[in-house]
């Protein structure tokens, strides 16, 4: 699924990713998850990315000069909630400011779930409602 990262829904005045739901050399058709209101962008590729990205990111944090710098494998859903896939335990983190390969600890909300080594499909992580996720994850 294809999204564009970080607009306002000026609908249900939410900041969010729209969903595209189609686009050609003018426009991006997107529509807002939260409301469904639906949106004519201006066309720019640049603009569209993926619902669910997997990269290598570098862990900084600017006020822990000692920290230094921490390599990481996640999973970016939405384009700024990164999920560190380490043990049992998943910390998603919600990056407040936008960023390409370093993104500082500093500036992020963090959420975590424990005993959570399912095998999950992110295309419907990142879709789900929070009842879905708990009714998916119960032991
Ligand atoms: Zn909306």
């Amino acid at each position: 699924m294809e999204i564009v990262k970080n607009e306002y829904c000026n609908e249900c005045k939410s900041y969010t990713h729209l969903i595209v739901t189609s686009f050609n050399s003018d426009s991006i058709f997107a529509k807002c998850p939260l409301c469904s209101a639906e949106f004519d962008l201006i066309y720019d590729e640049g603009r569209i990315s993926q619902l669910v990205e997997h990269k290598e990111i570098i862990y900084t944090a600017v006020n822990d000069p000692d920290f230094g710098e921490s390599k990481q494998k996640v999973v970016i859903l939405a384009g700024n909630i990164l999920i560190d896939l380490s043990g049992d335990s998943w910390v998603f983190r919600v990056v407040h400011k936008s960023f390409t390969n370093y993104v500082d600890l500093d500036d992020c909300s963090r959420f975590e779930l424990i005993d959570f080594d399912a095998n999950v499909d992110f295309e419907w992580l990142a879709k789900a409602s929070f009842l879905e996720v708990v009714r998916r994850f119960a032991k």
